[in-house]
């Protein structure tokens, strides 16, 4: 099949066509870096005018760079959350109404399915049952991904994600939004042993995640006098997130033996070190690492299409009266046991 795929909850406005030979026919990200970086981080209300403003253009651009219309393709798929209300309902009723217009199905994506998908629309061979870390701006989770559709959550974070870490640890630095890239860049220049810093919940039973208190501690050492330099914390606190992730996500690789590779997507997977450290822990279970291209890590449309794809491919379709979540669990089971424990 050919999809459209919608993205637009939070900060990137994102048009793609894909196919189901994974063909990424045309794709646009218009991201809206420029427009939040004066405050230090997404404002919803300007997210979601610069959604307006620009989608309707980066569909009309998709379209014309593959040089199709509308009536080509087999379904329309979009976000429909979880992320900021209003730059979601943009792109859902954007989707609705380009479906409506063209008779064609509405496919409302979830958006960390689209995650959680995205390594299949890069590598073929990857197949289910396999283990998903989630690692994003607002999320930071072990997921067994069974299926398309199928997802039981494992683990979680008890605090910030991994994702925000980085960000909070970059305006300590003074470097600005976004922030994870800006942290891997000065890390390269530092000693990542030179800053003592905390691994909470390592070496814990259940592998749940927790970056508040590394945050904190960032903080502390940042004030501290003389201060390290910042190359050196920056090294430091990329390091200790990693000996999280990986510790964490050993305690879930041993939970799951039928899991046919370790899978890493979000945001916080572009890191170089994050995945180096993920590869050599997959390596210990003889098994391989599975990430997404950079470009496919942080938020994208195509792979919103690809979740489409794989969608389609079941027969799956959605009303037009499909609401607009903020917050929308993989794993519904695991979120109601939230009250329960974690
Ligand atoms: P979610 O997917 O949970 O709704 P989001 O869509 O905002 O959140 P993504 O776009 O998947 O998140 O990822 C953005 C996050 O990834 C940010 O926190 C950003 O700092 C982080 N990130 C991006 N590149 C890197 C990098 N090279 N190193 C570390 N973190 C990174
Ligand atoms: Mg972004
Ligand atoms: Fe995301």
């Amino acid at each position: 099949p050919l999809i459209l795929g919608i993205e637009s909850s939070c900060d990137e406005t994102a048009a793609a066509l894909v196919c189901g030979d994974r063909t990424i026919l045309s794709e646009r990200i218009a991201t809206q870096e420029a427009e939040h970086a004066p405050f230090g981080g997404v404002v919803p209300e300007i997210a979601a005018r610069a959604h307006t403003e620009r989608l309707a253009p980066l569909v009309e651009a998709v379209l014309e760079e593959a040089g199709i219309g509308l009536r080509d393709v087999d379904a329309i798929a979009a976000t429909a959350g979880p992320g900021l209300i209003g730059g979601v309902m943009v792109g859902l009723v954007t989707g609705k109404a380009l479906a409506f217009a063209s008779g064609k199905p509405f496919i409302a994506i979830n958006h960390l399915e689209g995650h959680a998908l995205s390594p299949r629309l890069d590598d073929e061979t990857l197949t289910f049952p396999y283990l998903l870390l989630l690692v994003s701006g607002g999320h930071t989770q072990l997921l067994a991904v069974d299926g398309v559709g199928s997802y039981r959550r494992l683990a979680t974070t008890i605090d910030d994600a991994a994702g925000e870490a980085f960000d909070k640890t970059a305006k300590i630095l003074g470097l600005g939004y976004p922030g994870g890239p800006a942290v891997e860049r000065l890390a390269a220049r530092g000693d990542e042993t030179a800053v003592a810093l905390p691994r909470p919940l390592v070496g814990t039973a259940e592998p749940h995640f927790s970056f508040a208190g590394l945050k904190s501690a960032v903080l502390r050492a940042v004030q501290a006098d003389p201060a390290p330099a910042p190359e050196n914390v920056a090294a430091s606190f990329q390091a200790a997130a990693c000996d999280c992730l990986v510790d964490r996500s050993r305690i879930a690789l041993d939970a799951m033996p039928e899991a046919t590779a370790f899978v890493v997507a979000g945001g916080v997977a572009a890191n170089r070190r994050v995945r180096h450290s993920l590869a050599a822990l997959a390596g210990e279970f003889g098994l391989r690492l599975v990430a997404p291209p950079l470009a496919l890590c942080t938020d994208n449309a195509a792979m919103i299409a690809w979740a489409g794809v794989e969608h389609f491919r079941l027969g799956h379709s959605d009303p037009l009266d499909t609401p607009a979540r903020a917050r929308w669990p993989l794993d519904p089971d695991a979120e109601s046991a939230r009250g329960a424990g974690v």
